[in-house]
């Protein structure tokens, strides 16, 4: 399997490990395969768990790749939490939540920043000089990036976050790692922490001397462990209830959704994908209009998709050129924090449950959903983070503390380390050269 940029599909094509080290394209694209391969969903009737349902589907895009020997491997650790699909007979018989957020930093991205981790780690184990992994977070990936990451052999990670700008619960993610992880509290907003990682990049000195490679959420490492968990979801529903579900997916950059639409596209039992974005609708109303017309960023309750200009918008263009086209597979919904807010509080008076404002989003556009379209089939709701990550907003609304899961009770216990520094590419250039 080769892969190309989203911007020239009949350009120049790579090597998964070259798109994985790359990031970006050159020519500003992101990798997509060059062509999709095409399951049956006989082709998993001897699989049952996520693992083992990854490992054969991801097998056809590592094929000819250095990584392909280690993909069992790689799927064991980066997959070794449980990812439940749990019935929720309090909001319809057929109606399931897929939980993401068992994972260490509890919440989807731990599956796609592992799988990532496990490639780089393998990429460069042998080489002379480490690689240096450079994010700028606003919370949750770098939390993620930085879990994966710690300990790993030739890897360090240099994680930049906005002072004053995390929950305490989203700094201790950032900061409570071992020597291979560097977290500097930037002085300055979340932009000027972007800013800096830009420029470390364009300053070719400093990227060649560090190595220094990207983890953001349009790495295409990322995204391949994502279709899994949408795919085994798929096969579970299917066996569980004879029926082919439509999912629905919280949405911000578009990563996680578009990951659903690809196991679609592969041939898993998927029969629409239904997206939930918050007050950031530049992809409802693409869908409305046919324009594509990306805004500014509103700031919302559910933080980790304040995006106004998704990136993955490219590469589900690439799969659908044509809007007619996916306006049959895919819709889209978006939801008010004052949807969230109402959301969150009556399903905890109505049933006990308690979400993430992330996942509030999906309730709402489900709760939305007409009598016919409920029946049409089953539904599989897409948890992407546990509501104890984002307590200072959930506890408020329902009025009691949320019980913290252990493995991020195991993380808030630990010792910070982190240095604070200037928006300036030239404290990040210390730090290295001190490492
Ligand atoms: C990142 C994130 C999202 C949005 O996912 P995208 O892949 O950016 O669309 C939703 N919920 C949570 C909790 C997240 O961390």
């Amino acid at each position: 399997m080769r892969y190309v940029s989203t911007r020239s599909l009949e350009g120049p094509r790579i090597s998964l490990s070259d798109a994985i080290l790359s990031g970006l394209a050159e020519d500003g694209g992101l990798y997509v395969p060059s062509k999709m391969p095409a399951f049956a969903v006989s082709d998993f009737e001897d699989r049952e768990s996520l693992t083992d349902v990854a490992v054969r589907l991801l097998t056809p895009f590592l094929a000819g790749d250095q990584l392909a020997p280690s993909l069992a491997a790689m799927c064991h650790e980066a997959l070794d939490f449980p990812v439940h699909l749990r019935p929720t007979p309090e909001l319809s018989a057929g109606t399931f939540m897929l939980e993401l957020f068992h994972g260490p930093t509890a919440a989807f991205k731990d599956v796609g920043a592992r799988f990532l981790a496990g490639c780089f780690e393998r990429m460069v184990a042998d080489d002379e000089r480490p690689l240096t992994v450079l994010v700028a977070t606003s919370g949750d990936t770098g939390g993620a990036v930085a879990a994966a990451l710690d300990g790993r052999a030739n890897v360090r990670v240099v994680v930049l976050y906005p002072e004053g700008m995390v929950s305490k619960r989203q700094e201790k993610q950032l900061t409570c790692w071992g020597a291979n992880v560097k977290a500097l509290r930037v002085r300055g907003p979340f932009d000027a922490c972007q800013k800096v990682v830009k420029a470390a990049f364009q300053d070719a000195d400093l990227r060649h001397r560090y190595r220094l490679t990207s983890a953001n959420s349009i790495n295409i490492g990322r995204l391949l462990p994502q279709v899994a968990y949408h795919a085994a979801a798929a096969l579970w529903c299917q066996r569980q209830t004879g029926a082919v579900p439509a999912f629905i997916v919280p949405t911000g950059n578009l990563g996680n959704a578009l990951a659903a639409i690809w196991a679609k596209a592969l041939g898993f039992p998927i029969r629409h994908v239904r997206l939930a974005t918050n007050a950031n609708r530049t992809i409802p109303d693409y869908l409305t209009t046919g324009e594509w017309s990306p805004s500014e960023t509103i700031p919302t309750l559910a933080s980790a998709m304040d995006v106004g200009d998704p990136s993955n918008m490219e590469r589900l263009r690439v799969l659908y050129p044509d809007v007619d086209a996916l306006r049959a597979d895919v819709s889209a919904d978006f939801v008010t924090d004052a949807d969230i807010r109402a959301r969150i509080r009556s399903d905890f008076e109505a049933s006990g449950d308690v979400w993430c404002p992330h996942t509030a989003t999906a309730r709402e556009v489900y709760a939305r959903l007409s009598v016919a379209e409920r029946e049409a089939g089953p539904w599989v709701l897409v948890a992407t983070a546990h509501p104890a990550k984002f307590e200072s907003i959930v506890e408020p609304l329902i009025g009691r503390d949320v019980p913290v899961p252990p493995a991020l009770e195991a993380i808030l216990e630990r010792p910070s380390r982190v240095t604070g520094v200037e928006a300036d590419v030239a404290a990040v250039g210390k730090v290295l050269a001190e490492w």
